[in-house]
């Protein structure tokens, strides 16, 4: 088995933000010459995300609307007494942190409406990594 390892390093500019990485992502996928296994797409961090789904405007507002309703930032948070941000860190933790695709002749594997997103959720941030892991044949 073959692994192709590349790290994205994204610049965020807002607190909760949608970064649609498909595009680099399915570039490391063509220049790891596996043609079949999966390919994972991981971000090493606690307070961002990684979601597949479709890049439409008012989806990607509606999709970043839901997440402040779900964790909403002002909440009674213990962890906001220590560092403010206890919202980020439950998103992150229940929406996770990598996606895993299959590859197929070469080529990622996902429906027309699933672009690959960076979730920032505690931003604006410098860099965030994206690990993306390449593994078969
Ligand atoms: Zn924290």
């Amino acid at each position: 088995m073959k692994t192709h390892v590349k790290q994205l390093n994204i610049r965020t500019h807002k607190k909760l933000q949608l970064v649609d990485i498909t595009a680099e992502v399915e570039e490391i996928v063509r220049g790891s010459d596996i043609k079949n296994g999966i390919c994972l797409v991981f971000a090493p961090h606690a307070t961002a995300a990684i979601v597949a789904n479709e890049h439409e405007r008012g989806l990607m507002e509606d999709m970043l609307e839901k997440i402040s309703m779900d964790y909403p930032h002002n909440g009674k948070w213990k962890h906001n007494l220590i560092d403010d941000n206890a919202a980020a860190h439950l998103a992150s933790a229940f929406i996770g942190s990598g996606r895993v695709f299959p590859v197929l002749d070469g080529r990622l594997i996902r429906g027309t409406w699933q672009n690959i997103f960076l979730v920032e959720l505690d931003g604006p941030r410098y860099s965030r990594r994206v690990i993306v892991e390449v593994l078969g044949e």
